[in-house]
């Protein structure tokens, strides 16, 4: 039945869906551009990390063995994405006084630890640039040996006008070479460059920097876009399945992977190309100069002006996959509190849907139902589609409560299993504590309950109010009614 969904994927490259087909099936290579650790991570953070995470999900899902590579930059990525200026974790560290690995550390375990929040499952590997830069060299010097590289002062350009004489250098972005150069100035600092479209493959350390290495062209450090073809070249080969990675990475930082690969083996890098959108607030693009710049941190705990509030991890998750990963997704306290309540109205179903009562026969299609679920998902990842479907299920499981519909144990059965499929293992939404720990909680606090209510009969007051603090602590309150006391979690 599953088997009759085949999966669609948009290709950023041939700007239309296709059918996706590994290389080498049951074998998918994923790689995707991870963070420049130099930052608390924010939501366009979360964005990418969660559409890609669903993508390796369903791709686990339908049974392939997916090998995900999802990158650490903590080099070489220069202010303003440009081939000057200062390396974004270097200027970090020279503010904070400390050494520019301890800055791409600390932000690292923050994004690791976030994204465990957020649910997201740990890539297959995750290599850092810096770890990588005698296979970034071995590439710049095939680039170099292929013509189309040059060494200027001890740093090495990537000679696009060249390249483009014989690959097509915008097939990915649609940029076309002669408006681009009609476009650009010749900026102070780059006349190193033979054009200015040409960007570094390798760049000089200046005496002042810190990160630096040896190589055939003397001490620097690599250029920001090699990483990634070095990394992926390494790990997936040189034409990989998925290459996925946030819109604003399309052009010039994926337009330039394509030519490096291009230059150095003469193959594209990957077979299909993935972009997801950007987030906005409020209608306006997310940025620190407009102050609408909040990061996961402070979603989390409500301390950013623009919050009414504290957003669960889940509650960001599932908002995030309410839209499509091709759309924008506009950020508003109103949209995340409709996605609380809607997330909420899910986890209910699915534990109303195990209390049900299977009878002779069935009068809802459960079959049908499910196959319009794959359909959405199949579709390119259609996740609005999707959720609308899960709805519709709450809608029958509430029907089913209410005796006004009902379904053979067969079906009630696949209607379980189909709710945890896709909301828990594809869409990767999951409550705080499995049912299984929970009733272990329960069961705890009973027995700590009993033993303060035992305390409070025998007049042992230090005992009972130290069990109410204690508990205090933990974010536990313990409600006395007239003959019974319950708790609760105090978020
Ligand atoms: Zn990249």
């Amino acid at each position: 039945m599953t088997n009759s969904v085949k999966l669609q994927i948009y290709n950023s490259l041939s700007r239309k869906k296709e059918i996706f087909e590994p290389i080498n099936p049951p074998f998918v290579g994923m790689y995707v551009c991870g963070p420049t650790v130099y930052g608390d991570p924010h939501l366009g953070h979360a964005r990418s990390a969660i559409t890609f995470d669903l993508v390796f999900r369903y791709l686990l899902e339908l049974g392939y063995k997916v090998r995900y590579v999802r990158n650490i930059t903590d080099v070489g990525h220069l202010e303003n994405d440009s081939d000057s200026g200062e390396d974004k974790i270097a200027k970090k560290a020279r503010i904070e006084q400390i050494e520019p690995m301890e800055v791409a550390q600390y932000y690292a375990n923050r994004y690791h630890e976030f994204l465990d929040k957020l649910n997201v499952k740990k890539p297959s590997i995750e290599p850092h640039a810096s770890g990588h830069i005698m296979e970034q060299i071995a590439i710049v010097e095939q680039i170099i040996k292929e013509g189309l590289a040059y060494e200027v002062n001890g740093s090495v350009y990537f000679d696009v006008p060249k390249y483009h004489q014989q690959k097509h250098y915008g097939k990915l972005s649609g940029r076309v070479i002669e408006d681009l150069l009609a476009n650009t100035r010749d900026l102070e600092g780059q006349d190193e460059k033979r054009s200015p479209l040409d960007f570094a493959l390798w760049k000089k350390a200046a005496p002042e920097h810190i990160m630096r290495w040896k190589s055939p062209w003397g001490e620097g450090f690599p250029g920001w876009h090699i990483e990634c073809t070095a990394m992926s070249t390494k790990y997936l080969g040189e034409t990989f399945d998925i290459h996925g990675g946030g819109m604003d990475l399309l052009f010039p930082h994926h337009e330039c992977e394509i030519a490096q690969s291009q230059a150095a083996s003469h193959k594209d890098p990957c077979k299909y190309w993935m972009h997801n959108n950007m987030i906005t607030i409020n209608g306006q693009k997310m940025g620190k100069s407009l102050n609408n710049f909040i990061t996961l941190a402070e979603f989390f705990t409500g301390s950013h002006p623009a919050l009414d509030k504290a957003y669960h991890p889940m509650t960001i998750r599932f908002f995030i996959l309410q839209a499509h990963y091709r759309s924008t997704l506009d950020f508003s306290n109103e949209a995340l509190q409709a996605a609380e309540k809607g997330l909420s109205r899910l986890f209910k179903a699915m534990h109303l849907a195990e209390k049900l009562i299977a009878k002779d026969k069935s009068t809802l299609d459960i079959a049908s139902w499910q196959q319009r679920c794959e359909t959405a998902i199949a579709d390119d990842f259609n996740t609005p589609i999707l959720i609308a479907e899960l709805f519709d299920a709450v809608r029958m499981v509430n029907l089913l409560a209410e005796g006004k519909e009902s379904l053979t144990s067969n079906d009630l059965s696949m209607l379980k299993e189909q709710l945890n499929r896709y909301i828990v293992r594809i869409l990767g939404l999951t409550e705080d504590i499995s049912d299984e720990s929970a009733a272990v909680v329960e069961g705890l606090m009973q027995l700590i309950l009993d033993i303060r209510k035992k305390a409070k009969e025998n007049k042992d007051y230090a005992t009972s109010d130290t069990i109410r603090e204690s508990l205090s602590k933990l974010k536990i309150k313990i409600k006395d009614a007239k003959d019974s006391t319950s708790w609760e979690f105090d978020v």
